[in-house]
């Protein structure tokens, strides 16, 4: 089963895919994630995508396509995966649909405000990539899985969230209507707790 995590930044693509990820047993394929990696690893990809990511724009499509395409082709993908964060453009979605065949398509909605509100307080780990909220935290500066000290993305900055969100209403959300032509789409409520959207993705897979 191939699943695409659809949705603005800061819905929740990311837990809720990695959950889903879990209770399926399949693997998640974030392309956010595999960016931060090569920008940390500092890596020729991730030497290229790291004026993009910082300035809130999307990383040129065949860099990401690129990425994609080899990481489907590892043995782990063979029963499917949970894709987060791709495709973010027509062109994206054109090229995966040549490679993979895609039996679900969930968008996750929330409103603009309350999302510029959940990235104010989004902290991340460096090390194991725990993301949490400092509503969460109890003041915590530290990964409650590994110890290390939570970080703020550098794309968190509040004027980089804008930015984000500019460019996901111009290039992303045209997917919307791109997969529901296809029959693909379901789309769930992201506001509110984690369990509640949780149990609203479950609901959208059975
Ligand atoms: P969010 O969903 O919160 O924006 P991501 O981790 O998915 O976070 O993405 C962070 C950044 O990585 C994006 O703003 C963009 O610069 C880059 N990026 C991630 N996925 C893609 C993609 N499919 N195409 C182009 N750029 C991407």
């Amino acid at each position: 089963m191939n699943v695409i995590f659809l949705g603005p930044p800061g819905s929740g693509k990311g837990t809720q895919a990695h959950k889903t990820s879990q209770d399926l047993g399949i693997p998640r394929l974030s392309t956010g994630d595999m960016l931060r990696e090569h920008m940390k690893n500092d890596t020729p990809l991730g030497r290229e995508a790291r004026a993009f990511v910082e300035a809130g724009q999307l990383v040129p499509d065949g860099v990401v396509i690129g990425m994609i395409r080899e990481r489907l082709a590892e043995p782990d993908c063979a029963q499917g995966v949970i894709f987060d964060g791709f495709p973010r453009t027509d062109a994206q979605a054109e090229a995966l649909a040549k490679i993979v065949r895609i039996d679900r398509v969930l968008n996750l909605t929330i409103e603009d405000e309350a999302i510029v509100n959940r990235m104010k307080g989004r902290r991340v780990c460096p090390a194991c990539g725990f993301t949490s909220h400092t509503s969460w935290l109890d003041g915590k500066e530290d990964c409650p899985k590994c110890g290390e000290n939570l970080t703020i993305r550098k794309d968190d900055a509040p004027e980089t969230v804008l930015e984000r969100l500019k460019v996901y209403h111009a290039q992303t959300k045209p997917l919307i209507a791109y997969y529901q032509a296809q029959g693909l789409l379901e789309s769930v409520d992201s506001g509110g707790d984690v369990a509640d959207v949780e149990e609203r993705v479950r609901k959208a897979l059975r």
